[in-house]
């Protein structure tokens, strides 16, 4: 604000507010120059820009991957916490240890079994602000500045933000319809080693990808991993939707035959709530140490309430039936939305179809992009993410994730109806 529209604001605001406006504004001109390198990498995640909008009355939101926490026992677990305040208070509201409560990390390793892992233990896993603080500390321990850290594309929007934060230069390697494609990651390993790039590791989500859907086949897997040992590169595996398969076989986590090759980075956020940060990174033994200290010091210890909120969760209710109920809520919502797009889909548009997970990737033909439908979109009554989201480049893209899991199949019906006028007419354009 001008000091002119001050003066011109000046009958209507108390001189007080205006000299601290002034300050404010000349504070914030003054420290410009403060910033880190760093902080002019952190881009705005157009996930979250879209949140807000997408809380608008009428609107039908296909943008934000929310789990759906209606059918959580919500009354029970007030009980829950509110007993855990009651008669543990002292400790549930204390500082705790830096890798979390022995509790919680045991039981971990019996959530980690039920996808394939037998062989964790307690002492190999670190609970952090969910799965995001992991990333961020393996971004933290193991990259400097220009370091080269692989993604598929596409990948999830949040780790790229995180990777770009710390000033890592993000290769992308192409994925096909059965994930990842294990040559065209050997060939960039290859082409990106000779260029004399240090190469830290791979960041890989292999079930139902975010943004895609697209899930890594069982033949290629352990290729993937075999390839990044033999190139001296570690594997960072993102699995919180592993747990949500609700077609086809569950495949074994990269993590589970090779212990000491991957970073294994599990959360509650979609098995259970999102809103308590909650997550963990099973850490390869020789890389432990730092990987903690790192953890420690950017939270000193993960929320100990939280923590003993989810190892009460764990231990007295049916967390496997809950997970149940979420995979047949999840199935429902996507073959409603696989249905739809069926329906009314221009026939030039593709998209996946993912066996868990909350997403599906839209393919409109080259040459179109879905960046600026999204107002038009808006404007019809529904939400998504453009494609180029859950790129490093920011380039255009022809692509666009609609979200199944927070929206009744009747909604998802009337979204993509809705959806469907607005991409015809720019696939006409
Ligand atoms: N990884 C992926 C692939 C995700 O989709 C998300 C959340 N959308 C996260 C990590 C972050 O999860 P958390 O809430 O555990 O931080």
């Amino acid at each position: 604000m001008t000091h002119e529209t001050l003066n011109a604001a000046a009958g209507t605001l108390p001189a007080e507010a205006i000299d601290a406006i002034e300050r404010a504004a000349t504070s914030a001109h003054r420290h410009e120059d403060l910033f880190s390198e760093r902080a002019a990498h952190i881009r705005q995640s157009a996930v979250r820009d879209v949140f807000d909008i997408s809380m608008r009355p009428g609107l039908i939101s296909l943008a934000g991957g929310s789990p759906y926490l209606q059918s959580l026992p919500l009354e029970r677990l007030g009980t829950t916490a509110a007993k855990i305040i009651a008669e543990d208070g002292l400790t549930a509201l204390q500082y705790g240890g830096g890798q979390g409560t022995e509790e919680l990390r045991t039981q971990i390793c019996a959530v980690m079994a039920a996808e394939g892992i037998l062989d964790a233990r307690p002492q190999n896993i670190v609970v952090t602000a969910g799965s995001q603080s992991a990333q961020d500390v393996a971004t933290k321990v193991f990259c400097n500045p220009g370091d080269v850290v692989l993604v598929e594309n596409p990948t999830y929007v949040g780790a790229l933000n995180t990777f770009e934060a710390y000033q890592v230069q993000v290769e992308t390697v192409e994925m096909d319809g059965a994930g990842l494609v294990p040559e065209l990651l050997e060939a960039k390993i290859a082409a990106l080693q000779t260029a004399g790039k240090n190469i830290k590791f791979l960041y890989t989500i292999p079930n139902f990808n975010n943004p895609s859907g697209i899930t890594l086949a069982r033949d290629r897997r352990q290729q993937v991993v075999d390839i990044c040992r033999n190139a001296n590169i570690l594997i960072l595996e993102d699995n919180p939707y592993g747990l949500l398969r609700f077609d086809g076989q569950p495949l074994e986590p990269l993590r589970a035959a090779n212990p000491a090759d991957v970073i294994y980075m599990g959360s509650f956020s979609k098995i259970f709530a999102p809103g308590l940060r909650i997550g963990w990174a099973l850490v390869p033994e020789h890389l432990q140490r730092r990987y903690y200290l790192a953890s420690e010091a950017v939270t000193l210890c993960p929320p100990t309430l939280n923590q003993m909120l989810v190892s009460a969760y764990l231990r007295d209710y049916d967390w496997k039936g809950q997970i149940a109920t979420y995979r047949g809520l999840y199935a429902e919502r996507c073959h409603a939305m696989l249905a739809a797009l069926k329906e009314h889909m221009p026939s030039s548009a593709s998209w996946t179809s993912p066996e868990g997970g909350f997403f599906v990737w839209v393919t409109l033909p080259d040459g179109v992009d879905t960046y600026p439908l999204l107002q038009k979109a808006i404007d019809a009554g529904v939400v998504f993410i453009p494609g180029a989201a859950f790129t490093p480049s920011d380039e255009p893209s022809n692509k666009l994730r609609l979200a199944f899991s927070a929206v009744d199949p009747d909604a998802i019906t009337e979204g993509v109806r809705r959806l469907a006028p607005v991409l015809r007419e720019a696939i006409a354009a």
